[in-house]
């Protein structure tokens, strides 16, 4: 007989993961499918906000990530092309973790709740069957498929998307990007000792800009948002694009200068789109960056993917309770998700667009310096706050 699972989970980046734990841990029978085998590099910036703790903590992730002794980023430090440069404090300290163990450390911890966690299985559709869900997924690199049936499906894709559901959302994405990282040593001469530094460096250029900022094991990641018709052919390895993009900053290149590569850390990923308008339901609740990708540059996407993940959850297990009909999921959910995610978004894409804009970036330096609240405010607006987190009428009575 086919079992029939409450909740399948499809995808296992920071988003799926969490959903799939929290899933678990309200007694339902889970499954969590990803294409990838963990660990596994992945591109990011790989800063956790101060905003996602409050998150991890009430998933119940808290613990686990601080085991890993992320660093700690205290502030974060801008560098225009042109040479101006902003420093603006952190609202509280962030962590400085490689995607390669927290997202692993994530997917234990939904199999140590009790998830079924199949790797190397590529969701290829899903299907409604009347009062059940049915996902045709590929098992490994043959041809092989398999079917799984279940109550209810989350999406958590990422920004790539499931073929034929969220084109919707992409088809609102505007420029288009290559994402590249790679872990840096810092040289051991002491030269290059701001590794040991609080900072994330947001380094603007024409084309794109680039992050840097230590984790868990001292060394650097820096990752690289570059516009794709901007990079030259002949720049295929994903060190030929982070050497393009020192290029064109001295500040970064002589700072780069003092690194030495970890080449076996690198990853890349293309085309990246910013999307300009949040699909939070697609045929099933989508959670993450397959509701929208927001500019990498806010540092805020795993928060809002810990978030969705925690706010589509409370909905599902109404839903699997019986207290929610489907449609009444969609619109509760929708807009708890609007709610909390619209003023993010907004500042976020004017940040990208400020700092993106050659004149404006000129600008903004002695801007800030004159008015540093407002670079601080700028910073907080484009984050998650504390405050719409605790005020949702749809979570009353919880
Ligand atoms: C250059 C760059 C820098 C960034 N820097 C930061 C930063 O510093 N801080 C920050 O908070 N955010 C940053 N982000 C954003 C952050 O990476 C994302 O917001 C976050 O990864 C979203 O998590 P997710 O779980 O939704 O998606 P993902 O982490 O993308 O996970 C999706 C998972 O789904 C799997 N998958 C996809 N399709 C299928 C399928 N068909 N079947 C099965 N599995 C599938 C994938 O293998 C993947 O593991 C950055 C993004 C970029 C591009």
């Amino acid at each position: 007989m086919t079992c029939v699972y409450d909740a399948v989970v499809l995808g296992a980046g920071v988003a799926g993961s969490a959903a799939a734990k929290a899933l678990a841990d309200c007694g339902w029978s889970t499954a969590l499918l990803d294409r990838h085998r963990f660990p596994r590099h992945k591109v990011c910036g790989e800063f956790l906000s101060p905003e996602s703790q409050g998150t991890l903590a009430r998933l119940g992730l808290e613990e686990a990530v601080k085991e890993l002794s992320p660093s700690r980023i205290t502030r974060t430090e801008l560098y225009m092309h042109r040479g101006g440069a902003i420093a603006i404090p952190l609202p509280g300290a962030a962590y400085g973790i490689s995607r390669y163990l927290l997202d692993a450390i994530l997917l234990r911890a939904a199999e140590t709740a009790g998830v079924l966690v199949r790797q190397g299985m590529t969701a290829l559709s899903v299907q409604r069957r009347g009062e059940l869900y049915e996902i045709t997924a590929r098992t490994g690199h043959g041809n092989g498929t398999e079917k799984l049936l279940a109550r209810s499906v989350i999406g958590a894709w990422g920004g790539a998307g499931l073929k034929g559901i969220v084109r919707e959302g992409l088809s609102h994405a505007a420029e288009s990007y290559v994402g590249v990282k790679m872990h840096y040593r810092a040289r051991s001469d002491g030269r290059s000792g701001q590794s040991g530094s609080e900072a994330v460096e947001l380094y603007f250029f024409e084309g794109g800009y680039l992050g840097l900022n230590a984790v868990e094991d001292g060394n650097l990641n820096a990752a690289a948002l570059l516009r794709r018709d901007d990079i030259p052919a002949s720049h295929r390895s994903v060190a030929a694009m982070l050497e393009e993009a020192a290029a064109r900053h001295p500040r970064l290149r002589e700072r780069m200068a003092d690194l030495t590569a970890l080449p076996e850390t690198a990853s890349a990923v293309s085309p990246v789109r910013i999307s300009l308008r949040p699909v939070p339901w697609a045929d099933m609740p989508l959670i993450g960056d397959a509701v929208c990708r927001i500019p990498p540059l806010c540092g805020d996407g795993m928060s809002m993917a810990l978030r969705s993940a925690e706010l589509c959850v409370t909905f599902a297990d109404r839903y699997l309770r019986g207290g929610l009909t489907l449609p009444q999921w969609e619109r509760a959910y929708s807009a708890a998700l609007m709610r909390e995610f619209r003023r993010p978004l907004r500042w976020g894409r004017l940040a990208q667009a400020l700092l993106g804009s050659p004149l404006l970036s000129h600008a903004l330096p002695g801007l800030a310096r004159a008015a540093p609240w407002a670079a601080a405010g700028m910073v907080r607006a484009t984050r998650l706050s504390a405050r719409v987190l605790k005020s949702h009428p749809e979570l009353k009575g919880q």
